[in-house]
């Protein structure tokens, strides 16, 4: 691609102009691997990432499996929200796939293969930190595609009972979140960013995943979250946090809520130009918005940044004073 080309310049000057959003596509630089337990089935589980075309968008590869199917990353492939994101396809799944999703979306990759020899990723530490350096260190290349968004042109909403997911037209990639849990150790946590890849990476990628002692002895009685520990989830007796190191900061639960729907949210396929405000939503309740999302045609188009005018675009101060 010849760089002194003014139309790329101009698509250069337009990477600038918004923190949150980038013109061209993504992917990774090399392949990289890692290895670690499993949270449901607790066996080892390698996990390769590798880079793919563009287009492609991310993709699961069950190396296990003598066939090795592939498993698009998309909100129409969801089986499952009860417990974690399952996305399946011809009888073949893939679970708790959240955190590294977020990984790919926080670092702003749009098109990767993640190989792996069993039904999820490894949990690691249960938040995204070691995705987020995983990539990190294989580099993230430019391709020569640009990236569409979905840019919102007005508000759309989703009200349940004590919950609710709200989306605003913006200039910019921005989330804002609300938990309110009735445990001292939680309470009322309210935490807001704007999506751009530092952000994501210092504010959000280290947050770890949370439950209640109890649930966790219920789960592994029923033979699930065999491999779920003090090393890879914050766990809350009556007490309080019962990890011997305590929280990596106060609100890491609000954080990890977050980090959760910037996962759920990314399988959309294309990034979110606007503000999303989420009140108490989880992985179930997200997903119902998604789908709520796509048949609400109107409230939204599909563009890549050089066909947009971000200053017609309202700011999202007007719309962060509504929550
Ligand atoms: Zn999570």
């Amino acid at each position: 691609m010849d760089a002194n080309h003014p139309k790329n310049k101009k698509n250069d000057n337009i990477v600038e102009s918004c923190e949150s959003c980038t013109f061209y596509q993504r992917t990774l630089a090399k392949s990289v691997h890692l290895s670690g337990v499993g949270v449901h089935s607790g066996k080892q589980v390698n996990l390769t990432i590798k880079p793919a075309p563009t287009n492609f968008g991310i993709n699961f590869r069950r190396v296990d499996l003598p066939t090795s199917p592939l498993i698009k990353a998309t909100f129409s492939r969801i089986v499952d929200t009860s417990l974690a994101t399952v996305i399946g396809e011809a009888g073949c799944i893939v679970s708790t796939i959240e955190h590294l999703m977020a990984s790919f979306s926080g670092l702003g990759i749009d098109n990767a293969i993640c190989e792996i020899d069993s039904y999820e990723p490894p949990i690691m530490d249960g938040s995204a930190k070691e995705f987020t350096r995983l990539i990190q260190k294989a580099g993230i290349a430019k391709q020569a595609a640009p990236r569409m968004y979905f840019v919102i042109k007005s508000p759309l909403e989703l009200i349940g009972e004590d919950k609710s997911v709200h989306l605003y037209p913006a200039r910019e990639r921005k989330i804002t979140c609300t938990i309110k849990f009735n445990h001292p150790a939680i309470g009322e946590q309210k935490f807001s960013l704007t999506l751009s890849r530092d952000n994501f990476i210092k504010e959000i990628s280290h947050a770890r995943t949370f439950g209640f002692l109890q649930e966790l002895e219920y789960m592994q009685f029923y033979g699930l979250a065999r491999g779920g520990s003090l090393d890879n989830s914050l766990v809350i007796d009556e007490n309080g946090v019962i990890n011997e190191e305590g929280l990596r900061c106060p609100d890491e639960f609000v954080r990890h809520k977050i980090l959760d729907a910037i996962g759920d949210f990314s399988l959309l396929g294309m990034p979110i130009l606007g503000h999303i405000v989420l009140y108490k939503s989880g992985h179930n309740f997200n997903h119902e918005f998604l789908k709520m999302f796509f048949d609400q045609k109107s409230a939204w188009e599909t563009a890549s940044l050089d066909t947009l005018d971000l200053s017609a675009l309202p700011e999202t101060d007007q719309a962060s004073e509504l929550v």
